[in-house]
């Protein structure tokens, strides 16, 4: 069984039972695994995939001295002490991929571009710019110049048998020319573990269906679908459950069979936790917390067979305030790699904020820079948790911590950029 923690808070007493978001945080990641299995893919599909195999350079690159710029490749013996100068005799061209073949003697100097390997006897590059042409095949050289200047050393990146990339990182672009640089065309990563959606509510409609008063259109399952794509995952949408009982637990008995975890939202208040928790103490073994957030305080979370169960509530808001707080951690942990770093920013506030102490709340805010400089923020208006358009008119969660009161004008808080989240 899950364990729980009560946190008591200071002011509300419905809260008193309700656990804080950290606490409930790190009580799901600690009962995450990841899952087992690996494959073996092409490069160009590997992006945001789980590395399954460290990535060990068979190669030192660069893998031979070569020029950073563009100008003459000469031996540092030749440069003359400061104040002094000297003239060298240009004796060939050297271009990436095309070398000069042939030693350089002293006196001698190569014109030589970026990433052209150093000719046999140089160990200097003079950038083009600090050098004064004398006639088509002489330069003039000061004495400004360092002895190795300009020149890229072997393996001044990675070293041959250096791990490069390890076991468990969630790869991204330079990642993937990192192994391109290294000649690999196939890459070993773990397998995307699979994710069951579901929505539940009589009063929810499938979209292309007529509208019909008193019934909804079914949202949630396309802001979970949608935020989902982000993460290494495979998704299996199970569509709308009716609030009854069998047709509820044959999804769930099916989707515990097919997938790794199981998303549902809806169905997790106190007034229908009723039925579904009876659904899944049969099917499994899921706690029903009370966190000590807002907007989402109800959620449920344990085991469903094998799977993982998370059940978010089933107001909008909530279910994405809820899917970035408590599952998406989860799943890059189930998916093998540790959760992503989330950067924060500390902005000041135009307006006071409503805020009681003893839970997380979570504002839908405008995030602005002035143009001296310092972020500001402002809420998006009314902040009720089924008012989706607020996540949309949004830029950021105006994240206002457990233990902080009432907030006043051009106070500092913290918020998060849906950009390093969406
Ligand atoms: P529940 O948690 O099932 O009591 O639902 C709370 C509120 O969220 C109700 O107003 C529901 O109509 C609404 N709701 C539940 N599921 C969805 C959904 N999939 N899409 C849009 N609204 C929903
Ligand atoms: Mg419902």
């Amino acid at each position: 069984m899950i364990p729980t923690v009560p946190q008591a808070s200071c002011t509300d007493p419905s809260e008193l039972d309700a656990l804080s978001v950290i606490e409930a945080q790190r009580q799901i990641l600690a009962h995450i695994q990841a899952v087992l299995g690996s494959e073996k893919i092409p490069l160009p599909f590997a992006l945001r995939r789980v590395l399954a195999r460290p990535i060990v350079s068979s190669l030192d690159v660069p893998s031979f001295a070569n020029a950073a710029v563009d100008g003459f490749a000469v031996h540092s013996g030749d440069l003359p002490s400061s104040r002094q100068t000297a003239k060298l005799r240009i004796i060939g061209e050297a271009l990436a991929g095309h070398p000069f073949i042939g030693p350089l003697q002293p006196g001698q100097a190569v014109r030589i571009m970026t990433g052209a390997l150093l000719p046999e006897g140089a160990d200097t590059v003079l950038m083009q710019e600090h050098v004064q042409r004398l006639e088509a095949d002489q330069i003039l050289v000061t004495g400004h110049h360092c002895s190795g200047e300009n020149v890229r050393l072997p393996g001044e990146d990675i070293r041959r048998g250096e791990t490069v990339l390890s076991e468990g990182r969630l790869l991204l672009p330079p990642d993937l020319g990192l192994i391109a640089s290294l000649g690999q065309l196939e890459v070993w990563v773990k397998r995307k573990p699979v994710i069951a959606v579901l929505s539940t509510g009589d009063e929810l409609l499938s979209q292309g269906t007529p509208y019909v008063p008193g019934k909804l259109y079914d949202s949630n399952r396309f802001s979970l679908l949608g935020a989902l794509t982000r993460l290494p995952v495979e998704t299996i949408d199970l569509g709308i459950i009716p609030d009854d009982e069998e047709r509820l637990e044959a999804a769930l008995r099916e989707s515990a069979d097919s997938a790794d975890a199981v998303i549902s939202s809806g169905g997790v208040s106190v007034g229908e936790a009723d039925y579904t928790k009876r659904v899944l103490a049969r099917l499994g073994d899921i706690q029903f917390w009370k966190v000590a957030i807002k907007p989402g305080r109800p959620l449920a979370f344990g085991r469903l067979g094998q799977a993982l169960f998370f059940g978010l509530p089933g107001n909008p808001v909530a279910v994405l305030v809820t899917f970035y707080c408590f599952v998406l951690p989860a799943l890059y942990r189930l998916a093998g790699t540790e959760p992503p770093f989330i950067p924060t920013l500390s902005a000041e506030t135009t307006q006071p904020l409503r805020k009681k102490p003893g839970r997380t709340e979570f504002q839908r805010g405008i995030l602005t820079l002035t143009p001296d400089g310092r972020w500001q923020v402002r809420t998006t208006g009314r902040q009720g948790s089924g008012i989706l358009s607020s996540m949309s008119l949004g830029n950021c969660f105006i994240v206002l911590e457990h233990g902080r009161g009432p907030v006043a004008e051009g106070e500092s808080v913290t918020v998060w950029p849906f950009a390093a989240l969406m």
